[in-house]
């Protein structure tokens, strides 16, 4: 038999449906290979193996009742530890949560179960999805498959490494500044961010509540679009979700087509800081888009310079407020309680020990832009650049259906290289941020490898609002093309764990 974790989930999805192997076979082929190799990857911080063989099993016998099953029936999925699953640890990453199990599912994961989706276990992130790199999880970095020594990316690492690592052929990520974008781009995979209120943030941990949004990870555009339709929709547990209809991300991604379409190259996104060999790719990927019949032009979108210094406040002053309730009263850790401490003494010494360095920096910077007598001069300041970014991409797009740009200037860094470095860490979402300012849509898809290093680069595609198909419609274009071109998917090129 073909071995079953290298399959795409549509494949996965058909092989269960006309019974040539179970969704119990599946799921303990993964559950196999996560034992095989996943002590060198680290991309779980937790393998639900009971529940998945449940949830498998639950699949084999609605089967063999004749039940109709759904298109990700008996597929497993690798989810990132921010979305809470009942009876099943979630940390966020983070010390402060250990040991803390979730009484209710979050509307995602209640979701992905209704569909038959055969949930693994859940993957490391950075601390309260705070970094780009996955290093500041509390229990320890995640490796690159491509290369065990470099980061998968941030903060969605595990989610990314779990999926070119074979380990699941699906995965959850959550997008606030490029945390599944970046990832995706630098481990060779397919991710999406889809539009701001397009999937429910009800049970997903908060970091910005503005800019969060989580959203489908996968190794083919389909199979990304597959686990869009499954999650997204609108959530009344979730006031900000959006009460419309899911654009048609998979129809568009069955038709693959950009003839006529008009996309934009952002001028911004090029020069000092983006490495040759990235730009090498995009600009081949560029050339590609026109072979392919699109009408490509340069636009400009001046105010996406000043979109990290905006995020850089928002972010933080969002967080400051979001994790206040991390208080050692309602969920996890619990230090001091000896009776010899007051409840605000308690809190404190909790969040001392339970919150690391990054996180700790953001409540700090986060705290002092809003303080008064500082609100306007920077939350303020950063929300009025936040209008301009949103018009500047109203007004491309009154010309043209998509813009495209390098996913991340660079790729994959090694461990370490930027872990003293916070503003060099910034620096790997100046591509993606401006997409969670303004709450359009964005997908990240492999375009290559960079001749220098041989490491995966990403091609981002951004849509306006509500027009996530466009991504899909894109995406499936440029993969057929590429996949045609080198002669097999990227992640064949990966070296074997
Ligand atoms: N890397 C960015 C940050 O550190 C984005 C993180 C995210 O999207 N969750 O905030």
């Amino acid at each position: 038999m073909t071995d079953l974790t290298r399959m795409t989930a549509a494949e996965t999805a058909a092989t269960i449906a006309a019974g040539e192997a179970s969704a119990t076979e599946v799921a303990q082929a993964h559950l196999d290979r996560i034992g095989a190799v996943d002590e060198k990857v680290h991309a779980f911080l937790h393998v639900d193996t009971e529940g998945a063989l449940r949830a498998a099993r639950a699949v084999d016998d609605r089967r063999a009742r004749g039940e109709e099953l759904g298109p990700l029936a008996g597929v497993p999925l690798a989810l990132k530890d921010i979305f809470t699953t009942e009876g099943v640890p979630t940390t966020v990453g983070s010390k402060i949560l250990e040991g803390w199990i979730p009484s209710y599912d979050a509307t995602l994961t209640r979701r992905l179960k209704d569909a038959g989706v055969v949930i693994l276990g859940k993957t490391n992130m950075d601390e309260f999805a705070m970094g780009s790199s996955t290093e500041n999880s509390a229990y320890g970095p995640t490796g690159n498959p491509w290369d065990l020594t470099r980061i998968p990316g941030g903060s969605g690492g595990g989610s990314s490494a779990a999926l070119a690592s074979f380990q699941a052929p699906l995965a959850i990520g959550t997008d606030t500044g490029g945390s599944i974008r970046q990832p995706a781009s630098v481990t060779g995979t397919v991710g999406v961010k889809p539009t701001y209120g397009g999937v429910s943030r009800y049970g997903m941990v908060a970091f910005s509540s503005s800019l969060d949004q989580g959203g489908p990870c996968a190794r083919t555009v389909l199979d990304a679009a597959l686990l869009h339709e499954a999650i997204a929709g609108h959530d009344p547990l979730d006031s900000t979700s959006i009460d419309a209809p899911v654009p048609p991300v998979v129809e568009a991604a069955r038709n693959g087509d950009v003839r006529g379409m008009r996309i934009g190259v952002v001028k911004e996104f090029a020069g000092e800081g983006y490495q040759a060999g990235v730009m090498t790719r995009f600009n081949e990927a560029v050339e590609l888009l026109r072979e392919l019949g699109a009408d490509v032009v340069e636009v400009s979108c001046p105010s996406f310079s000043y979109a990290l210094a905006a995020y850089y406040l928002i972010a933080p002053s969002e967080c400051s407020s979001n994790l206040a309730r991390f208080d050692a009263m309602r969920y996890g850790m619990r230090v001091g309680d000896d009776g010899t401490h007051s409840a605000e003494e308690v809190t404190a010494l909790t969040r001392a020990a339970g919150f690391g360095a990054e996180v700790k920096r953001r409540v700090m910077l986060g705290t002092y832009a809003l303080s008064s007598g500082y609100y306007d001069a920077y939350y303020g300041s950063a929300q009025k650049v936040r209008t301009l970014i949103t018009r500047d991409f109203e007004r491309v797009f009154g010309g043209v259906d998509v813009l495209v740009s390098p996913t991340t200037p660079t790729t994959a860094f090694p461990i370490g290289e930027r872990a003293d470095d916070p503003m060099a860490m910034y620096l790997a979402d100046l591509c993606t941020i401006p997409t969670n300012l303004a709450g359009n849509a964005a997908m990240s898809l492999p375009c290559g490898l960079a001749p220098e290093d041989g490491l995966p680069v990403g091609l981002q595609i951004i849509a306006p609002a509500m027009a996530d198909d466009r991504l899909y419609r894109v995406g499936a274009a440029v993969e057929a093309a590429f996949t045609a071109r080198w002669g097999h998917p990227i992640l064949e090129e990966a070296p074997t764990l």
